[in-house]
């Protein structure tokens, strides 16, 4: 494996000054509606509202004093960007960060404020890479991608190591998957920890770059499509060097679900926990309410993100039933 545990447990101690040890609690609603205990990993109170402050702060704090002259950049979907910000300011590096228009305002306004230098371009993340490639040509950026890279993937694994302090007998633990690089980081560290561990990886049905290349043996491209769960949009990198083979080989599966099942999600975490919490952070409970997870043992999920723009959730707790939902079934 390319990512170790050991690189997980010195990433772990590496960034424990600069993120938060976040919760694991059991929710009585869920374990009821399993009939096992259920655990919520609520990584989505992490510093900047995701996991991704995590591998950011990872990589970051590798860089070489020359590295960090030069400034970084990434593409992303809104998470990494942000944390990457944040990680970056902490340090005094100029940051840069390309998005594609698909990516929420309530993102792209959190990074400006984080001191990020924007970019918006084109409409996946795709377009996004090909300008980071563009400015690391030109400019001798750093490219510091929001998966596919082994300081990143470290950093996430650590969330891997506290699950597995917190609740050892975990029969199932439940991932959500975009490029992969928290699932790999968690996988390696749950299977060295513990190989009896089961790690699910779950996606949305519109557009799972991931689930589509792992059923074709390889990386392959998805259009990506807009979704409840936007920050698991994307592909995964035709040229993926790293989180490709690290879920092949580490995840027991990978379930799909539906836009309405995300919002299901969404608003169960609000409605029974008092969790606000976006798209892709809700989909290991809705996978969990959709009777798609059948576990004879203790169950965490992992809740990795709360940046949901307000009013979007607003109409969802409330019972609305939104544009996301009626794309469910229309190609
Ligand atoms: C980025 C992100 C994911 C997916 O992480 P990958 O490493 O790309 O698989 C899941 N949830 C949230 C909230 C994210 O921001």
């Amino acid at each position: 494996m390319i990512v170790s545990v050991d690189d997980i447990r010195a990433a772990a101690r590496r960034i424990a000054g600069t993120i938060e040890p976040t919760p694991t609690v059991l929710s009585a609603s869920l374990s009821a509606a399993a009939g096992v205990p259920v655990h919520l990993k609520l990584e989505s109170r992490q510093t900047t509202g995701s996991f991704k402050l995590r591998g950011a702060s990872n990589a970051i704090l590798q860089l070489s004093d020359a590295e960090k002259q030069r400034g970084v950049v990434g593409a992303s979907t809104g998470n990494h960007g942000r944390a990457l910000a944040y990680a970056a300011q902490r340090e005094g590096v100029r940051a840069v960060i390309c998005m594609s228009r698909l990516v929420p305002a309530n993102k792209v306004a959190e990074i400006e404020r984080l001191g990020g230098d924007i970019r918006i371009v084109g409409n996946s993340q795709d377009d996004a890479q090909q300008e980071v490639g563009r400015l690391v040509a030109e400019q001798g950026l750093v490219m510091l991608p929001p998966f596919d890279h082994p300081h990143i993937v470290a950093g996430q694994g650590a969330l891997g190591v506290e699950i597995m302090q917190a609740v050892p007998d975990a029969a199932i633990v439940l991932v959500p998957v975009s490029g992969g690089g928290l699932a790999a980081g968690i996988a390696a560290a749950i299977k060295a920890i513990n190989p009896a561990t089961r790690v699910i990886g779950i996606s949305m049905a519109r557009g799972a770059a991931m689930k589509a290349s792992l059923d074709a043996g390889g990386p392959v491209f998805v259009e990506e499509l807009p979704t409840l769960a936007d920050s698991l949009g994307g592909g995964i990198g035709l040229d993926n060097r790293l989180t490709f083979a690290m879920c092949r080989d580490l995840l027991d599966d990978v379930i799909l679900l539906s836009e309405t099942e995300i919002a299901d999600g969404i608003r169960h975490l609000y409605r029974h926990e008092r969790e606000v919490v976006e798209g892709a952070g809700a989909v290991g409970v809705a996978a969990l309410l959709a009777g798609k997870v059948l576990s004879a043992g203790p169950v965490v999920a992992l809740v990795s993100g709360r940046n949901i723009d307000m009013d979007l959730h607003r109409r969802i707790v409330s019972g609305e039933r939104t544009e996301f939902e009626t794309m469910d079934g229309v190609a």
